[in-house]
């Protein structure tokens, strides 16, 4: 899909997009222990725009970066409702927001992340940035220098879509990534393949030995649940769970 960058300004400004947020939770209590946000836009002539149509168009055509940060300042203004709730119970309740490639090889990306995480009172320490393995290139100062300050500030930086790319965990433990989410291909045929579950086991194995939090993502059925549990996994999203929901309706799945 094509958007000119002008488009996606004036969409902004008439406030077409919205945040979604779905819950992440302990596979086996089901309490809820953070939220990713999920952009969604409500074009005005092509109805509901996928993610994962105008994403890549925006990388593309450089709009990505005004975008980004719109994502990043408005997830925190909605999240502050929650997060005062959660911290008057004094349970950990994390905001997740997805990172394209492109925001993380500009040099002052991060920098722009914790300054509005000051604005918006929001603890970094509160907030995980969601990154494409692919994208994590060690060889780029930009990178690096994102890296480093997400690190210094205690941003966690999870691996999304752990699975679909190199798939290299033991890079990503040298690279002091903080968690990894296993991608839904990788639990799609989890009941009926033995060499996947094998497979699974083992990165469990070593991901637990090395201090990597995982999240399984895409968790659609009991049967997987009850694998994934068995396997070692503790942490999850998926519609067996909730799919994204509007922030106004956070508040009654958020509290255990
Ligand atoms: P992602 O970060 O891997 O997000 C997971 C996607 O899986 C979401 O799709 C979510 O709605 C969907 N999902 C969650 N649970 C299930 C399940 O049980 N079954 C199935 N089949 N799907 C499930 P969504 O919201 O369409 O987002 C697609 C992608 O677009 C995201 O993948 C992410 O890469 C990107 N994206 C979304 N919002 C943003 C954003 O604000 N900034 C950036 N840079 N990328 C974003
Ligand atoms: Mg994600
Ligand atoms: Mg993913």
């Amino acid at each position: 899909m094509k958007f000119p960058r002008s488009t996606v300004q004036a969409a902004l400004e008439q406030d077409q997009f919205r945040l979604v947020y779905q819950p992440i939770v302990m596979l086996n209590s089901r309490d809820v222990v953070g939220f990713e946000a999920l952009a969604r836009w409500a074009h005005p002539t092509r109805g509901e725009v996928s993610p994962s149509d105008f994403i890549p168009a925006f990388e593309r055509n450089g709009a990505i970066a005004a975008f980004g940060e719109w994502v990043v300042r408005r997830a925190m203004t909605e999240a502050a409702v929650w997060h005062r709730r959660a911290r008057e119970l004094n349970q950990a309740m994390y905001l997740s927001v997805n990172v394209s490639g492109y925001e993380l090889q500009q040099f002052a990306y991060s920098e722009a992340v914790v300054t509005i995480c000051v604005d918006c009172e929001h603890r970094c320490q509160d907030l995980r940035v969601e990154v494409i393995e692919s994208f994590l290139d060690l060889d780029r100062q930009e990178v690096r220098a994102n890296l480093e300050t997400f690190r210094r500030e205690e941003v966690f930086v999870m691996v999304d879509d752990y699975g679909t790319g190199a798939s290299d965990v033991h890079r990503l433990i040298e690279l002091a990534a903080d968690a990894l989410k296993l991608d839904i291909s990788m639990i799609a045929d989890i009941e009926t393949s033995p060499d996947r579950r094998r497979y699974l086991e083992k990165l469990s194995t070593i991901a637990r030995r090395a201090g990597l939090e995982v999240v399984v993502e895409g968790i659609e059925r009991e049967s997987q649940l009850a694998i994934l549990l068995a396997l070692g996994y503790q942490l999850g999203q998926g519609f067996l769970f909730s799919p994204a929901v509007p922030a106004a309706e956070v508040g009654t799945l958020s509290h255990h």
